[in-house]
């Protein structure tokens, strides 16, 4: 189960996820053409890939999507809470609703994904939860006091979740990305783009797919003695040296 699967890095996990062999439902919230055109190119040769339509920041749309999830394929696996957005200004012009809504669907979507899956996955004794965080947690980006408020507190979250499933095998992690190419960096990378690889060790944005192989690790049978981490995946962004 993957949030925002129909563009960018959720995308790219659907993607990775369907070809390695899970079913994969994902989540979508307007983006309706994408979403079912991703099923169906992907659900050939056996793979069952659905497209569901929600507000992941609505507790009722999550309980319906996880439960339809449950009833189709009998369990869930692996839950991917990837869905995001960005109302950037800065804190003296941000009004209460770019606040709320940052922190509904980037932070409360997570509560809302994991306390529904997180009764089925105990029951079965079996999980993977992996929560999309981002730099932007513990860095200082003006402009971003909303969205780095609802990483770091998707961080938190998923720390405290991790103990408390850790006895039933089911594992909660994080991967905090750095720049990736999608819809949410565009405006930027066009404001900003030389300047911000330069920014970077490796001197080159991030691709979808290069998420989706750090969730692919986390949400791997193997992966079972990593819980309560953030895998940052960012070219070296934050490792603050002079290059
Ligand atoms: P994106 O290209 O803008 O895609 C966002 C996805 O989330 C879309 O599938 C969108 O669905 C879905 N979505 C947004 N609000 C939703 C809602 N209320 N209910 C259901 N689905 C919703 O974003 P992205 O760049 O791939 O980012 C994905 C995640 O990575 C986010 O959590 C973001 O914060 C994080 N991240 C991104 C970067 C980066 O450089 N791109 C860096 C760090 C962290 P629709 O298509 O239907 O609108």
């Amino acid at each position: 189960m993957v949030t925002g699967g129909s563009r960018g890095i959720g995308r790219g996990i659907v993607e990775s996820l369907a070809a390695a062999g899970a079913k994969v439902a994902f989540v979508y919230q307007s983006s309706k053409e994408a979403a079912e055109k991703l099923a169906a190119d992907l659900s050939v040769n056996g793979v069952e890939v659905w497209a569901i339509q929600g507000n992941v920041a609505s507790k009722a749309d999550a309980d319906r999507i996880i439960q339809d999830v449950i009833t189709k394929w009998s369990k869930l696996d692996i839950l991917v809470n990837n869905a995001g957005i960005v109302r950037d200004t800065l804190l003296a012009r941000m009004t209460e609703e770019q606040w709320k809504e940052v922190i509904d669907t980037n932070l409360t979507s997570v509560f809302n994904f994991c306390q529904a899956a997180t009764m089925p996955m105990m029951s079965a004794r079996y999980g993977r939860i992996i929560n999309m965080s981002s730099v932007s947690a513990d860095f200082s980006n003006p402009g971003q006091a909303n969205y780095a408020a609802s990483k770091a507190g998707i961080e938190g979250f998923s720390r405290c979740m991790a103990v408390e499933l850790a006895k039933r095998n089911v594992t909660v992690n994080c991967v905090a990305p750095g720049f990736i190419e999608t819809d949410m960096t565009a405006a930027v990378m066009n404001a900003a783009g030389d300047k911000i690889k330069q920014a970077i060790p490796v001197r080159r944005l991030g691709k979808p797919e290069d998420i989706a192989h750090a969730v692919l690790f986390l949400a791997a049978d193997e992966s079972s003695y990593i819980t309560g981490q953030v895998l940052k995946v960012d070219g070296g962004l934050t490792l603050g040296g002079m290059t």
